[in-house]
């Protein structure tokens, strides 16, 4: 079974997410690159989404490395980011955390998130339960833009904005603010 998802972690703690394709598949020269990329400290690793049922929610992730093994600062990274996706578990190399994560399936929104796309500089925040339905449903956030197709950091939380940690639906304001909400910009064939 093919991994899901290729991770990029960076020194600064930046974290890029995209699909995983036959053309990751890693062999001959590019071990060497890995090498190289280890050295520099960057943390490449392959993600495999577990769920409960088929089509639902993510719900806990296997990080496969391919550099950085080990390393706490990746660790520390890539369970932050799955538990703001919320994932309940993350599987590192001998370190198994549970995560403490509110059940955004059920809470239906995870507070506002942000990126910023790194080719138009466009900034993409959203935080409606549309949003967060669809980025539970395929546990990585959105990683191509939606305006030039560029390729997106992965989000994070705006800052100084409480996540909502009640079970009770939020209210739907939908995207009307000065930020760019992608729930209706969105491709469906492209996350
Ligand atoms: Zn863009």
């Amino acid at each position: 079974m093919q991994p899901d998802l290729r991770v990029t972690i960076r020194r600064d703690g930046v974290v890029r997410a995209v699909t995983w394709g036959p053309h990751l598949r890693l062999c001959g020269p590019t071990a060497t690159l890995l090498e190289a990329r280890d050295r520099a400290g960057v943390t490449l690793a392959d993600l495999r989404i577990l769920r409960d049922e088929e089509d639902g929610p993510a719900t806990e992730v296997i990080v496969e490395p391919l550099t950085g093994t080990g390393r706490p600062d990746a660790h520390r990274v890539l369970a932050d980011w799955a538990a703001l996706l919320g994932y309940r578990r993350v599987w590192l190399p001998g370190d198994v955390r549970t995560l403490d994560t509110v059940d955004h399936a059920l809470a239906g929104c995870g507070g506002k998130v942000q990126t910023h796309c790194t080719t138009c500089r466009g900034r993409l925040a959203d935080g409606t339960p549309a949003f967060w339905r669809w980025v539970r449903t395929l546990g990585f956030f959105p990683c191509a833009c939606p305006l030039c197709g560029g390729d997106l950091p992965q989000w994070s939380a705006v800052p100084g904005v409480v996540r909502r940690a009640s079970a009770r639906p939020a209210p739907d304001r939908g995207s009307a603010t000065a930020d760019v909400g992608v729930s209706d910009l969105r491709h469906p064939e492209r996350p």
